[in-house]
């Protein structure tokens, strides 16, 4: 079968490798769809690893089932989690799942973008998901993208009415988006230095945009914000700029929240006074957990979440290397998929 293999941003493989064995209580699942994820392109996170096999937003059909498995059959369309929390651990007591040991270990193989996928025992037990009918394999690879956004909502502490300034609108910008909507809050603004992702912001709800290569980001949220500052702030991008300028954006007793991740080497000097005196909590979220891949899935049944505006481009398993390069230049695309067989 074939298998997509990361060397860099400029070089991604498709491979011929054996479709996996599998053993008792594992599946092999045909993948169908799997969605490029900002992290798939950080060459500091990627790059120290390579080659590897990649791609951890796959949906597909279930195509083999090993001894024991009594909860999914073959037939079954299914959202597959790549990582999942032992529940039972220290970590998982306190609700840090993503801190967990086994979900660290447990991984798919060899990666979501490959035509066949061999399922972990855990995984298959805790967060395999069966797709209705209504919900596309497309949808299917949003739900771990998406639950990500979920699980750093809830750690952020969102309150009802609660002012939400969202930094970048970029596929995760827009499903924060989306999501601080369903959960309540109150004014959500959303900022972004391309115009054709602001109109995206709009379209799915957001009650003001800001471009800050235009106009002052705070002097803006003041206008509109009763002269206060934002309540959480969500920065999106993984960058010490878009953090340092969060802090300056942060209002009293506010969240700063961040999404993307920023590489080791990278630092940050803070104002402890600021932390001190307007009371500001910083909170960071990786990955998801099989709380909230049930959440999604049901908002993406319901509808309550839009999925069409945010998936821009897809492309076959031999053009990978496309996707990946889209996704790296972030400026045209949100969501870009892989689809097998395409
Ligand atoms: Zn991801
Ligand atoms: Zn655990």
């Amino acid at each position: 079968m074939k298998a997509a293999r990361y060397y860099s941003n400029d070089d991604v493989r498709v491979e011929k490798v054996p479709v996996p064995e599998i053993g008792p209580e594992e599946i092999l699942v045909e993948v169908k769809a799997c969605g490029v994820c900002g992290s798939d392109v950080m060459e500091w996170y990627m790059k120290p690893r390579a080659p590897l096999f990649f791609g951890h937003e796959p949906a597909g059909v279930v195509c083999q089932v090993g001894k024991g498995v009594e909860n999914l059959s073959v037939g079954d369309r299914v959202f597959v989690h790549h990582h999942v929390p032992c529940f039972v651990c220290h970590y998982c007591r306190r609700e840090s799942y993503t801190m967990c040991r086994t979900f660290k270990e447990t991984r798919l193989y060899p990666g979501g973008f490959a035509e066949y996928i061999r399922v972990p025992a855990p995984n298959v037990r805790t967060d395999v998901l069966k797709l209705p009918q209504e919900v596309s394999f497309e949808e299917g690879s949003l739900i771990e993208p998406m639950a990500c956004c979920l699980r750093g909502i809830k750690r952020a502490n969102l309150q009802l009415g609660d002012t939400v300034l969202i930094m970048g609108a970029g596929f995760t910008g827009l499903v924060h988006l989306q999501l601080v909507k369903i959960l309540g809050a109150g004014l959500v603004i959303v900022s972004d230095f391309l115009d054709f992702k602001l109109e995206k912001a709009k379209e799915l709800g957001a009650d003001v945009v800001i471009n800050p290569g235009r106009e002052d980001t705070l002097e803006k949220i003041k206008e509109v914000n009763e002269a206060r500052a934002p309540d959480i702030v969500v920065v999106t991008p993984g960058s010490i700029e878009a953090l340092k300028e969060g802090i300056r954006l942060a209002g009293k007793g506010a969240t700063l929240y961040q999404y993307g991740p920023t590489s080791p080497e990278a630092t940050l000097s803070i104002v402890p006074h600021q932390f001190f005196f307007s009371e500001i909590t910083f909170v960071a979220s990786y990955s998801s957990s099989p709380l909230e891949t049930r959440t999604i899935l049901e908002y993406i049944y319901q509808k309550r979440i839009d999925t069409d505006e945010l998936i821009t481009h897809h492309f076959g398993l031999e053009q990978i290397g496309r996707a990946v390069k889209l996704t790296a230049e972030a400026k045209r695309s949100l969501k870009v998929l892989v689809k097998m067989g395409e």
